[in-house]
């Protein structure tokens, strides 16, 4: 666990001093396992949004997957170290430290409480854009953070960004679609193929295949 910050040790490593007004990318998601849908947004929103680092947070128990099994954190915490490719990008601990369900509107005060010169920018699939309002005080979220939007194999980019010029105002264009789309991937397919003993080569880097074997995380 030495490896992954804590919001005590975010300060530390990103001291206000250096880094000025840096931005921020934040990554949260339940990556039950990451694969390289979110391998490759932590890229793409680096390198259009210049971001300096992009911030992998494990969520502890979300609100839309109460009741769900979830792999124990520590496997999920393992298969991030194991797949993310640069050191801008780094795990951060926080939200499964906190007990109880986790929203996102806690994670970014606490970051924010760290960070008070940094531009924070959620990254998030069209999916999480379409259920944006429920999030909770998504109204507060919004004068938080900016968001950058991967359309997502099977929503209509029409009615995405439709949503997006909800949020958006004149005043205030903080939701962003990235440039390119995301890679047709997703963790429940890939937990569904491994159970059924179907092959997963090229959905996720082969080291969190062996991981996965190794370890019997999504079998018995
Ligand atoms: P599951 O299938 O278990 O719901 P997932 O593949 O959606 O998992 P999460 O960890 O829940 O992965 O996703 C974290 C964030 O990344 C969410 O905002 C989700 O919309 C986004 N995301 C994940 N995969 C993709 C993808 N292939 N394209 C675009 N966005 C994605």
């Amino acid at each position: 666990m030495s490896d992954h910050l804590c919001t005590e040790e975010l300060k530390e490593y990103y001291p206000a001093a250096v880094f000025g007004k840096d931005r921020i990318g934040i990554m949260g998601g339940t990556f039950d396992p990451i694969h390289y849908g979110h391998i490759q947004m932590g890229i793409d929103a680096h390198d259009q949004f210049a971001l300096s680092k992009v911030l992998y947070i494990p969520t502890g128990r979300p609100p839309h997957k109460a009741g769900q099994f979830i792999a124990k954190d520590q496997h999920r915490l393992d298969m991030l170290d194991i797949a993310l490719p640069y050191p801008y990008m780094q795990v951060s601990t926080m939200e499964i430290e906190r007990k109880g369900t986790t929203y996102a509107v806690d994670t970014l005060t606490a970051l924010k409480n760290v960070f008070q010169e940094h531009e924070f920018y959620y990254i998030i699939g069209s999916d999480t854009l379409l259920t944006l309002d429920q999030w909770r005080h998504i109204d507060q979220v919004l004068t938080m953070t900016c968001f950058i939007v991967f359309l997502r194999k099977g929503d209509h980019i029409d009615e995405v960004n439709r949503v997006i010029d909800f949020y958006n105002s004149p005043s205030r264009q903080c939701v962003v679609l990235a440039d390119t789309p995301g890679l047709p991937v997703s963790s429940t397919e890939i937990r569904f193929r491994i159970m059924n003993g179907l092959d997963v080569s090229g959905f996720l880097p082969d080291e969190v295949i062996d991981y996965i074997k190794e370890n019997n995380v999504y079998t018995k």
